[in-house]
């Protein structure tokens, strides 16, 4: 089954309210290796993104994920709300005038969001950052599509593969963003970004298998 516009948008809005959710756990982790405010700078964008959808409809799922990565751009400082409206910016450009996403669209827009989210902020894997979650996510899903796996199996793929990444990021020594500022004291703490990355993959999982995937 392709992504419909209704389900991109519920994957929004969970993503909203699984943010406000975790606000003070995101910002915890945050005051370990950063500045404690990755919950805060998050939801605040998150809730001007869901105040902005009030007044958009469908069918394009393109103008609403640039919708979605304008606003983080526009609402939200630090690095991670500029690196997150790219991921939505880039992610809406690749599907772009589609009303519905095939399993190959999806992975195409996620691919493209973290390409962006990587030329933007140059890390690589195992950095500490972001992209420990969101890379392996996307190889998992390009890797399941083609060995065949049914999406709602590729999508579960994805997330584990997210949380996975995000977990490794514990022993890690940072080599981008606030938390690089620390050196080796940064190793010993799970990466913020890394972890609301996890709960976006994690919620689009939920958002287009329209099951919960245990976590
Ligand atoms: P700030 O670091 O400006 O306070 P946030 O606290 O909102 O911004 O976000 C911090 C997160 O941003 C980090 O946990 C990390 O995952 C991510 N991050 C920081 N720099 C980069 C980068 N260059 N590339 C990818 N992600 C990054
Ligand atoms: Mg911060």
């Amino acid at each position: 089954m392709p992504v419909s516009y209704s389900q991109a948008s519920d994957w929004i809005r969970a993503f909203a309210a699984t943010v406000a959710e975790n606000k003070v756990y995101l910002t915890e982790l945050d005051s370990a290796i950063g500045d404690a405010d990755h919950g805060i700078n998050m939801n605040r964008g998150m809730q001007a993104v869901v105040a902005k959808m009030d007044g958009i409809s469908g069918p394009d799922i393109g103008a609403l994920l640039k919708t979605v990565g304008m606003t983080l751009v526009s609402t939200v400082g630090g690095a991670g709300g500029p690196l997150y409206g790219t991921l939505f910016l880039q992610m809406g450009t690749s599907a772009a005038g589609k009303s519905e996403l095939s399993p190959e669209d999806w992975a195409a827009a996620l691919a493209a969001g973290v390409a962006g989210v990587q030329s933007r902020g140059k890390a690589e894997l195992n950095d500490k950052t972001m992209i420990d979650a969101l890379a392996p996510a996307v190889a998992a899903l390009q890797a399941a599509l083609a060995d065949g796996s049914t999406f709602d199996d590729a999508l579960r793929r994805s997330a584990e593969a997210a949380e996975g990444g995000m977990k490794a990021t514990i022993p890690l020594v940072a080599r981008k963003g606030r938390a690089s500022y620390l050196g080796e004291r940064s190793a010993g703490h799970q990466d913020p970004g890394a972890t609301s990355s996890w709960l976006l993959v994690l919620g689009a999982a939920e958002a287009f298998t329209g099951q919960q995937t245990g976590n």
